[in-house]
């Protein structure tokens, strides 16, 4: 079969960019793997419970923002999404309680209450990233592929943000640690613990103007879909399918086929047929494994090589649960990210710090009558759960190990769950292989730190020209809201050309 356009895999960067291109009329396969959409954030049931693989807090769902502008084109009504006035709350290992909110006064009275020790610092802090992030978030709102733009456009885009420019380009090479130098651990920790969460690493190694837009966030907004991301992911399927569109479930494809020139024309399945692309390849896999299965190694040039090298991601390791409404009842909110140990003299290891709780909503509580469906979601080192196993009883053991270890630190620093939660299901770094085939089951993107921010970033543009990436280890990032961004880009840039 042919068409103009052939996506490989099915996560929401793939799904957003075929859905775009069908919309537009431009005839799109889109190929995954699995017998669902959705990929490292599709949803699975046990039991009776509807669980999600993320921390079910999804950005970019207010009027005129990504999502908004991405159904605006297509077919189908976007899901039914919820503002959430209190996102989270941070606990410490003290258990002082921050809650994030847009409430700058009642966030503000927070922070000085928890942090008596540099109240003013912490305050000064937030109250400059606030504009800072704002116009990052207008300049990208007025063009999107600002790291591939021309320079025109790039400039364009910029000029009316002229009384704040000169700060945004000072800081350009600045970690969040260089703006912290003078708060106290304390501070610097409940920094991290966000960091980690949205930007993949802690203050150190942050880039500052990354930590601006990932540390407003919660402070702008954040939304639940009704129905958690599942329901994202079934609308952009419904939406191919409507405009035309050819959704392919169990289908895996297993490499690029080239012509003589060294041209992609499409791609070979594993089952042995060839699927052909007369216009593009867009890739919703790693970058690692775009280049490692996609292009192949011998196609991939040293520097691409050297430069994949040297990326690094996280695994993780999750805990679903099933939770007593009681229980529910006595926590400060649905979502909870408790840091558990302050770490103080080390360097910041989010493994054994810090873990994010997050509850189904009561509208919403994906699970049987008087109880709540539940993911925790920690930080662990992928490769470890890849190596030393000779069989599939010490994957077990390292999981058992984990899970107790997780429990344990999930009860002391939340002991109001008592015993009205149960384990009912985990994660593990393999189970995410084995459901996504990403590199080591590495989730959530690549760590912003500055070696792959601004300039560094990962373009949606590859050594193959007809081949495009999607997904959270391009550019910008991490996160739902980034990954279909994403998707709008490289749509865009197909129907341009
Ligand atoms: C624990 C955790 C919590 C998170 N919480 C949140 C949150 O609260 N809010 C938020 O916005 N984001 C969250 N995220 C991030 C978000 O889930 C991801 O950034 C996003 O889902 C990644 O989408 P993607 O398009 O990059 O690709 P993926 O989800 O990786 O999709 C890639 C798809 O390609 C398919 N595929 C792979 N190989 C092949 C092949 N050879 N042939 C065909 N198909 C193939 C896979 O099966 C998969 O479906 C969280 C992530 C994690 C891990």
């Amino acid at each position: 079969m042919a068409y103009e356009v052939v996506v490989v895999g099915g996560g929401f960067g793939g799904l957003t960019a075929a859905a775009l291109l069908a919309a537009r009329g431009v005839s799109v396969c889109l190929l995954e793997k699995e017998s669902r959409a959705g990929g490292c954030a599709a949803g699975f049931e046990k039991f009776d419970y509807s669980f999600e693989t993320t921390a079910s807090l999804y950005a970019s769902w207010g009027a005129g923002e990504i999502h908004g502008r991405v159904f605006a084109e297509l077919p189908v009504a976007p899901p039914e999404v919820h503002l959430l006035s209190k996102p989270y709350v941070v606990r410490l290992p003290d258990h002082t309680e921050v809650a994030l909110t847009s409430n700058t006064e009642q966030f503000e009275e927070s922070l000085r209450a928890a942090f008596p020790e540099c109240s003013e610092m912490a305050v000064n802090f937030y109250r400059e990233l606030a504009p800072v992030a704002e116009a990052l978030r207008r300049v990208a709102a007025r063009v999107p592929d600002l790291l591939t733009a021309s320079k025109f456009k790039r400039l364009k885009a910029v000029a009316p943000e002229a009384r704040i420019a000169s700060r945004v380009y000072a800081a350009m090479n600045e970690t969040a640690a260089q703006h912290l130098s003078q708060t106290s651990m304390r501070f610097r920790r409940f920094i991290d613990a966000q960091l980690q969460i949205f930007g993949q690493r802690g203050s150190e190694d942050c880039a500052y103007l990354y930590a601006a837009l990932a540390l407003m966030i919660p402070r702008r907004a954040l939304y639940e879909i009704s129905g958690g991301a599942q329901a994202l992911a079934s609308k952009l399927v419904e939406s191919i399918r409507k405009s035309g569109g050819v959704v392919r479930f169990d289908t895996p494809v297993l490499r690029l086929s080239y012509d003589q020139s060294g041209h992609a024309r499409g791609v070979d399945l594993l089952s042995g047929e060839f699927v052909e692309a007369t216009r593009a390849i867009v890739s919703n896999l790693t970058i690692w494994d775009t280049y490692g299965k996609l292009v192949g190694l011998n196609r991939t040039p040293a520097d691409v090589r050297k430069r994949l090298n040297n990326l690094r991601g996280w695994g993780a390791y999750l805990l679903f649960l099933g939770m007593d409404e009681e229980a529910a009842q006595r926590l400060p909110a649905d979502h909870v990210l408790a840091l558990t140990d302050w770490q103080e003299g080390q360097a910041f290891d989010p493994e054994t710090a810090q873990f994010m709780f997050a509850a189904a909503p009561a509208r919403d509580t994906r699970a049987p009558t008087g109880k709540r469906a539940v993911t925790v979601s920690t930080f662990t080192e992928a490769l470890q759960w890849f190596a030393f196993h000779e069989d599939e009883t010490e994957h077990e053991a390292q999981d058992q190990a984990a899970l107790e270890q997780c429990w344990q630190r999930m009860h002391s620093a939340m002991p109001e769950l008592a015993d009205g939660i149960e384990v009912i299901e985990t994660a593990t770094p393999r189970t995410f292989y084995e459901d996504t085939r990403r590199k080591l089951g590495m989730v959530g993107g690549i760590g912003q730190s500055l070696d792959v921010f601004g300039e560094h970033a990962i373009s949606h543009r590859t050594t193959i020209p007809n081949l495009y990436l999607v997904g959270d280890t391009t550019f910008t990032g991490n996160g739902v809201a980034s990954v279909t961004q994403s998707g709008l880009i490289v749509a865009n840039e197909i129907t341009r050309k």
